[in-house]
């Protein structure tokens, strides 16, 4: 009844950096989807490497701020 198709290794949560750009956090795994610095919409193989394709920048956990629910 309460069964998710994400459910292998807990929740994700959705996080911005300050404000900015998009990730999903899981456990202690990054995914960077929307770049905090040029805002352009990741590729999916750099987003979970913890960096953006385009810019290459790699947002500093340091940075995270749980995203503001819609
Ligand atoms: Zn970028």
């Amino acid at each position: 009844m309460s069964s998710s198709p994400d459910s292998q290794s807990g929740e994700s949560v959705a996080v911005t950096f300050r404000g900015r750009g998009y990730a999903r956090l899981r456990g202690t795994k990054l995914s960077v989807l929307i770049c905090p610095r040029c805002s352009q919409r990741n590729a999916p193989k750099a987003a979970d490497q913890g960096y953006c394709q385009w810019c290459a920048y790699e947002p500093s956990r340091d940075d995270i701020e749980p995203a503001q629910a819609a």
